[in-house]
């Protein structure tokens, strides 16, 4: 079982021994970090960073569109920026941030607080550009921006837009920004997050708009800092067709804009969309279409439109944000509680005289073996069944029911077992499995963690850290600690996930989602008052050794709280004063309190006893 690496792992990671590596360096077994950084005292779920593997990304996007260019020996450059609002954290930022010195790799912004961050972290030469809803505060931040020398782009979702620029401009006396326009397509992209093109869009300029736009600038002379059209047809573009189509549209805008005498408009800025693979079954695959094939057309296309208009080959410009950032971060959490963990032969607490079903199952358990198990198990749930109504019906006590499941559960656990020696075969077995899933109660959150998953169905690649060279025979259910009915990732026969039948009091368990390193972060929230897990950062050093370079803790319980604005001072006094007030011994008191104040300073994830 290899939970479906090759089709989603892109060679990042290998099974080597029954447990997964990352195939970089010294291909360090995943699980060995992580128990290193339990060892340096971290427990619960930990989101580890791999900036080798942000660096892989833009290297493939920069290579394969440097290869196209040359190719179809295309006359535009190709220029990049992160979208900085897929990942704005300092521990994925920082280390993107060096990467991209190399290849002036940018920055775009679509918030005040986000351009103050490209305006701070952005290297000196990259582009800025900066999308999105303004006001004129932000675009005087924009020029500010140029006054420190970064080349920025202000791209306009709107004539008023402009005119707030037109007038920023006239208070400093001076322009030092380009400009930008959205377009507004009538391509618009397929799929869960294609809301962002369309002649509907909430975003762009429509063509009426456009022309508009280009006579004011004409009119207030500064038509020559029309720099770049831009366009976003949504994320996660699985079908390459629209994005074709976009280009298609946009190039054709673009070489009428020229026309119009807009002799400084060199760029078209593609906006991201770029798609990531995040299926693990084959029937199931995300997109159609490769990196290489994704830059071919945009370069193939721009070139043909810029010939038969007869004006120049625009710059490229991309702002791929989940193809960047995906890949580098992966969410580990430990497996804390399987289900079935109950229902073992010890629990039993069976009498001298049991109920006759009952001492039928206990024949059937004893007896069942590898070819009459399909027959045994369909009589255990045919007893089962009985012994149930004869509880309500007050015949048999709850020792009696309670001998009853955990037989059942015994027999299926063992037809599952017989039934995957067959590579489950039989029809009925594999229904079986599919009906009777192990719940794995993971130490996660789904809300905090994975919430494109709770609120779009996105499903993210999972699997084991360890026992890959075993078979798993477990349909699985995977459960977070929230206490909603929602933070359950359930078993789908379409999609199934089978885990392993472990003994957690003997060993560890650890599950692995791959490929959430894009949006799910600052989406993610606090359902339950669960916060960001502990985060680390892995490098690897000359020798290809493996480096935990910073671990970034996760919140205390009382930070939890001061961040949702309670007075931690109010809180303290009343719990003091409520365990002060009860008829305890005073050493009792003191005890107590000591040991309350002691968990406000701990985490709110779930720790091993
Ligand atoms: C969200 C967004 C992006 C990034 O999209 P990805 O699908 O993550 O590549 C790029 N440009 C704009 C304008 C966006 O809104």
């Amino acid at each position: 079982m290899k939970y479906g690496i090759d089709i989603w792992g892109a060679n990042n990671f290998f099974i080597e021994n029954g447990v997964l590596k990352i195939n970089y360096a010294n291909q360090p077994a995943l699980i060995d970090i992580v128990k290193d950084i339990e060892e340096k005292g971290f427990q619960g779920p930990i989101l580890i960073r791999f900036p080798h593997l942000i660096r892989k990304q833009i290297n493939s996007l920069y290579n394969s569109f440097k290869k196209a260019i040359k190719f179809f020996d295309y006359k535009g450059e190709f220029k990049a920026v992160f979208p900085l609002k897929v990942n704005q954290f300092p521990t994925f930022i920082k280390p993107l941030i060096k990467i991209a010195h190399k290849f002036n790799y940018g920055l775009e912004a679509g918030s005040k607080a986000e351009l103050i961050l490209a305006m701070t972290y952005n290297n000196k030469k990259a582009p800025i550009t900066i999308n999105g809803f303004k006001d004129k505060d932000m675009i005087r931040m924009a020029f500010i921006a140029g006054f420190m020398g970064y080349d920025v782009t202000i791209t306009i979702e709107g004539l008023n837009e402009l005119k707030s620029i037109i007038e920023v401009s006239s208070e400093y006396h001076s322009m030092p920004v380009n400009i930008g326009i959205r377009i507004r397509l009538h391509t618009s992209g397929v799929g869960i997050w294609a809301k962002s093109g369309g002649i509907e869009s909430k975003f762009g300029l429509s063509s009426t708009e456009i022309i508009e736009a280009v006579e004011i600038m004409k009119k207030e002379g500064i038509l020559n800092k029309l720099k770049m059209i831009h366009f976003h047809i949504g994320s996660q573009i699985n079908d390459i067709s629209p994005l074709k189509k976009a280009i298609r549209e946009s190039g054709n805008i673009y070489a009428d804009i020229r026309k119009m005498g807009a002799k400084n408009l060199s760029a078209i800025d593609i906006g991201g969309g770029l798609a990531i693979e995040y299926s693990q079954w084959e029937d199931k695959k995300d997109r159609n279409y490769s990196i290489e094939e994704f830059s071919n057309d945009v370069v193939y296309l721009l070139k043909e439109i810029a010939n038969k208009k007869s004006v120049p080959m625009p710059d490229i410009f991309t702002e791929s944000g989940r193809f960047i950032a995906s890949p580098s971060t992966v969410l580990i959490a430990p497996v804390i509680e399987l289900f079935s963990q109950e229902y073992n032969e010890k629990s039993l607490k069976l009498k001298e005289k049991n109920p006759d079903l009952v001492e039928e199952l206990i024949d059937l358990y004893k007896t069942i073996n590898e070819n009459n198990y399909i027959e045994f198990f369909h009589d255990a749930l045919d007893h089962f069944e009985s012994l149930l109504t004869l509880f309500d019906l007050g015949y048999i006590d709850l020792t009696d029911r309670s001998n009853a499941e955990i037989l059942v559960h015994l027999i299926i656990k063992k037809s599952i077992t017989f039934a995957s020696f067959r590579g489950f075969k039989n029809k009925d077995l594999k229904s079986i499995n599919e009906k009777f899933q192990e719940k794995y109660l993971a130490n996660f959150s789904i809300f905090q963690s994975l919430p494109d998953f709770w609120g779009l169905g996105q499903r993210f690649p999972v699997m084991p850290l360890t026992k890959l060279n075993k078979t798993p025979n477990r349909s699985a259910t995977i459960w977070d600690i929230t206490c909603d009915s929602d933070g359950e990732i359930p078993f789908r026969k379409e999609n199934p996930i089978y885990l392993h039948d472990v003994d957690l009091n003997k060993e560890d368990y650890y599950l692995g989602f791959f490929l959430v390193g894009a949006y799910q972060e600052i989406l993610g929230m606090r359902h339950n008052l669960f916060c960001f897990p502990n985060e680390a950062i892995v490098n690897f050093d000359d020798e290809g050794n493996y480096k935990i370079n910073f671990i970034e803790t996760t919140q205390k319980i009382r930070e939890i709280l001061i961040d949702l604005d309670y007075d931690m001072d109010e809180i303290e006094r009343d719990l003091k004063n409520k365990i002060e007030t009860t008829d305890l011994t005073e050493e009792n008191k003191k005890e107590i309190l000591g040991e309350l104040f002691l968990l406000l300073n701990d985490m709110v994830y779930l720790k091993k006893d």
